[in-house]
């Protein structure tokens, strides 16, 4: 039997959007507030703050320029290429606001990858910086993406549309475009409002397809085990990951919790932040709260008014876990577990857990949510015994854009809308889940997502190279980072070949993807079918071989 939640279970809406649910339905924080009462995002570089209602009307405003002036249609995808800033969901609920796509990607990306995004997403339209800008017009051309599609979500630029005269653009019309009502039989589980970047459990990156339903669903569930002090959150993270994007930008709206957007991070930007709002509930990964026990800067900060850390994305070892209560012995401590192809989160701590206790269990299993652990031949296994996990829930998405094999392989694995996450975990017999090992290909580097895939086809184009597989060690700040097994064609390898083959990948990915060791292998060890045996190199790498 499957464990079940023990939560009651959500009162999920099918027949709703993101957008008018957030903005023009009884839950929305617009319909039980005085606009005084609104909480918002604000940039903390500059301070500038716009509140939920005026989030209402400038996304009124942008889809209608978006739909009139621009031609967004239904299902296009538009592509946000920033760092964090109030603008991001501004431009994000506009284009959900008209049915639209939004795809999200990485600010540090370069040419090459954001040509890749553009593609793989399918993108018509593409929102982006001025910082940004260089590598955006680039990639756009490049993905047939005409200049006049291009917009800057902030600031101006000479040749392209700001976000400023776009508003002006909408404002000026008589008549508003009309946000985007399901029709009869349609449901918000069909409709797909974002796009974001993961490789699964193997492969290259894919378009994870993530429902209105999928968004609404998350925070309904986390909504729910969320105390009502949660006013104040604190966005570090990332808009393109699934856990800055529905934890950062669309839960708060629905808790009417105040946003504070940081547009890059720094030790001191952050600590600045966290003390200069007084926010004492942090929403972290791994290795800043690394940096949280270590760091010496945190030491001119007082912190006494935070109650509680929160970590998720990728594995936290019990030593930190141990650092950070001995550091901080007045907080509190929770996880949330999931993947980008569950909307985030599949577990997380309900507020009787909070505590160091339970800090190495990633929570209990969502609202709505079942859990199946299950041994290498399929069979599910009981309480305390670890195998892989599967989950099935209303925040489980619709599968990867233009890939059904992969589809067919991880989501709905047998018919009975299960999906695969690749991790390995048990359930114990309070219900808490522990993720046990990562039996996916997956590296995660400083919470985000490699592809070993992408650097393996990357290394192949070397010229020495014959052979490679890349699987993630051990990193003390990183959580983990990229290793490559090479086989040359000449054999051998030293040294200097190594730096070669590093400065190779540096060049030409972003740097959470950069190589931090390369060993020279005979052969790479592979099965009957051609597959690289990642346990036996994981093996191999742990035996301490030593590389360059
Ligand atoms: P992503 O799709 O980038 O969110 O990556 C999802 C993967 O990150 C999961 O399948 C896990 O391997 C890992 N992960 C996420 N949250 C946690 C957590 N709290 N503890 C351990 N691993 C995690």
């Amino acid at each position: 039997m499957p464990f079940k939640s023990t939560q009651p279970d959500i009162d999920l809406p099918t027949n709703i959007t993101t957008w008018t649910w957030l903005f023009n339905s009884p839950a929305s924080p617009l319909s039980k507030n005085p606009p005084s009462q609104l909480a918002g995002y604000t940039n903390v570089h500059t301070s500038s703050r716009i509140p939920y209602n005026l989030v209402k009307t400038h996304t009124t405003h942008l889809s209608t320029a978006l739909v009139k002036h621009h031609g967004l249609r239904k299902g296009d995808v538009v592509a946000l290429f920033s760092p964090n800033t109030p603008w991001y969901p501004v431009a994000m609920l506009a284009v959900n606001r008209v049915a639209g796509i939004v795809s999200g990607a990485s600010p540090a990306y370069n040419v090459e990858e954001m040509t890749y995004a553009l593609k793989t997403g399918r993108a018509k339209f593409l929102f982006t910086v001025e910082s940004c800008m260089g590598i955006a017009a680039e990639a756009a051309e490049k993905a047939g993406i005409s200049r006049d599609r291009v917009f800057l979500l902030e600031g101006k630029l000479q040749g392209f549309t700001s976000m400023e005269e776009l508003l002006e653009q909408g404002k000026r019309e008589k008549q508003q475009v009309e946000e985007y009502k399901l029709k009869e039989g349609e449901r918000n589980g069909d409709l797909c409002g974002f796009l974001s970047f993961s490789s699964g459990t193997t492969g290259l990156p894919k378009a994870v397809m993530i429902s209105h339903q999928n968004v609404i669903a998350q925070c309904l569930q986390i909504a729910q085990i969320t105390p009502s002090t949660h006013r104040k959150i604190l966005a570090v993270l990332p808009a393109f990951h699934i856990t800055g994007l529905v934890h950062a930008l669309h839960l708060p709206i629905l808790l009417n919790a105040e946003v504070y957007m940081l547009s890059s991070f720094t030790m001191k930007s952050m600590l600045d932040t966290v003390v200069r709002y007084k926010i004492g509930e942090l929403l972290l990964v791994p290795p800043i709260l690394i940096r949280l026990v270590r760091d010496p800067i945190v030491d001119q900060y007082d912190l006494s008014f935070v109650t509680r850390f929160s970590s998720g994305a990728a594995p936290l070892s019990e030593e930190i876990i141990q650092l950070l209560k001995k550091k901080f012995p007045n907080t509190g401590f929770k996880q949330g577990y999931g993947m980008t192809e569950s909307c985030s989160c599949i577990t997380a701590h309900p507020p009787e857990k909070y505590d160091y206790e339970h800090a190495h269990k990633v929570g209990s299993i969502c609202a709505s949510t079942e859990v199946k652990i299950i041994d290498e031949d399929g069979k599910e296994l009981g309480v305390n015994q670890p195998g892989e996990l599967l989950a099935r829930g209303p925040q489980i998405t619709m599968g990867y854009l233009g890939n059904e094999k992969a589809t067919r392989e991880t989501f709905n694995i047998d018919g009975e809308g299960w999906l695969r996450t690749g991790d390995q975990a048990m359930v114990g017999e309070d219900g808490m889940v522990t993720i046990t090992d990562r039996i996916k290909e997956m590296i995660k580097v400083k919470g985000i997502g490699v592809a070993p895939a992408e650097l393996e086809d990357l290394l192949l184009g070397h010229e020495k190279v014959e052979d490679v597989a890349v699987l993630g060690i051990a990193d003390e700040w990183a959580g983990e980072r990229p290793k490559a097994f090479v086989v040359l064609k000449r054999g051998g390898g030293d040294e200097v070949v190594g730096r070669e083959i590093m400065a190779y990948v540096r060049e030409r990915k972003v740097r959470h993807k950069w190589v931090k060791e390369v060993e020279f292998v005979e052969e790479i060890p592979k099965s009957a079918s051609g597959k690289i045996l990642r346990r036996v190199l994981r093996d191999m790498a742990k035996s301490g071989k030593r590389g360059t």
